[in-house]
């Protein structure tokens, strides 16, 4: 019992340190700053975001409020350069990162955590389409990319999911529900995948952001042009009246013990080179009472309004039935040969065999194959009301709900 409570003081005490961390805005006149936090309970599973044909829950935005994403990182030269950005305007954003990266940065991506944002996984090397693979390689890319995450940062890793390319499925979507891992798809695409120019960048994705009046927006923080074109476009969104909503998780992802302590291994050494000071703390308790408790103090401390959210599970009529992995150690199947790999071929990509199912996530953003027209075409709907990506109507064994717009 004793132990249990210090475990979860312990457990709190890291959860809640960049919450602690936070400092006072530089420039509160100009910086677009933080509106209000958000934090999302993911018991249940919950889908955010309108780019998906799954059943979703609504968006908890209100009108004209944004939040800042960014996938497939993290990347030294590129994240570091978005993180002092956004400290600069004093605001918060979600990163989507992918384990192998954060295992071969694993600074950078504590770095993500100690500024305050909030860290979620984007698989365990970025393969394009987890739909097609056989659900116990997809679960263990979703597992993995966890696991990495948890043993680069030592801890404060959201359970928020997004899928690679946006490309889910039912019966994954089941998978994280049972997990209790939110998945978040996108409202606004800034296509920073494709444009090399930052004013270009500017100007489209302020265009986007106007045309549905806010919403989730996605940026890459492995392009340097994203990294050039964010001064501007916080500047613009400030300007325009759009206010920025930190997404936070009540509780941090459980993520597999053994996996854990595996990558831990490869993150001491890779920190060991960088002559940073490893912290062997990787934590596994539940903390959700006193986390409330942490919550209410910061809207004390910041003035900012903290709403909770936490939506009801869904009967996602998943065809195929959905084994969770076990988050123990006497259950994991993978291999530790494989994990000792990542660090390398992550920084040199031309040595990857190819015709994997693990290609390198700056090779596979979202849409890059497409044709320009397709993706104009996408691209407008996405603004409008009739995208293809929208809700149809549930499948046949999938259940419908109030909730779903
Ligand atoms: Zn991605």
């Amino acid at each position: 019992m004793r132990i249990g409570l210090i475990a979860s003081l312990f457990g709190l005490a890291l959860w809640a340190t960049p919450l602690a961390a936070a400092p006072t805005c530089a420039n509160p006149g100009s910086a677009i700053g933080v509106e209000r936090v958000v934090e999302v309970d993911a018991k249940s599973g919950p889908l955010f975001g309108v780019l998906t044909k799954q059943q979703r829950e609504p968006t908890f935005l209100r009108d004209k409020e944004v939040v800042l994403t960014f996938d497939d990182g993290p990347s030294p030269w590129v994240t570091t350069s978005i993180l002092d950005t956004l400290e600069r305007h004093c605001t918060k954003a979600t990163f989507f990162a992918v384990g192998k990266m954060a295992v071969s940065y694993p600074d950078v991506a504590r770095d993500i955590i100690a500024r305050g944002h909030t860290l979620g996984g984007h698989t365990w090397s970025h393969p394009r389409q987890l739909p097609k693979m056989k659900p116990a390689k997809a679960h263990d890319q979703i597992e993995r990319g966890f696991a990495a995450l948890e043993a680069a940062t030592a801890g404060g890793i959201a359970p928020f999911f997004r899928f690679t390319g946006l490309n889910d499925s039912a019966p994954l979507l089941d998978y994280l529900q049972k997990r209790g891992i939110a998945t978040f798809t996108v409202d606004v695409v800034s296509d920073d995948s494709f444009i090399a120019s930052p004013d270009e960048l500017t100007r489209l994705t302020l265009q986007r952001v106007r045309q549905r009046s806010g919403g989730i927006m996605l940026f890459h923080d492995i392009k340097p042009a994203t990294a050039k074109a964010l001064p501007a476009i916080l500047k613009g969104l400030k300007a325009e009246g759009f206010k920025v909503v930190h997404m936070r998780a009540t509780k941090p992802v459980q993520a597999d013990a053994e996996m854990t302590a595996r990558y831990l291994e490869i993150v001491q050494k890779k920190l060991a080179k960088s002559h940073k000071v490893p912290r062997l703390m990787p934590f596994y308790g539940a903390i959700s009472e006193l986390r409330e408790t942490e919550a209410a103090a910061l809207a004390g401390e910041n003035g900012l309004t903290v709403s909770r959210i936490a939506p009801a599970p869904r009967d996602r009529g998943a065809k195929r039935s959905v084994t969770v992995r076990s988050v123990k150690p006497n259950r994991v199947t993978q291999p530790p040969a494989k994990a000792n790999r990542p660090a390398k071929s992550s920084s040199k990509p031309k040595s990857r065999k190819s015709g994997g199912d693990e290609p390198l996530p700056w090779k596979i953003d979202p849409g890059r194959n497409k044709p320009a027209a397709a993706r104009r075409a996408n691209d407008t709907n996405n603004g409008g009301q009739s995208s293809s990506w929208q809700y149809h109507g549930p499948r046949a064994g999938r259940t419908n709900s109030p909730l779903v717009r």
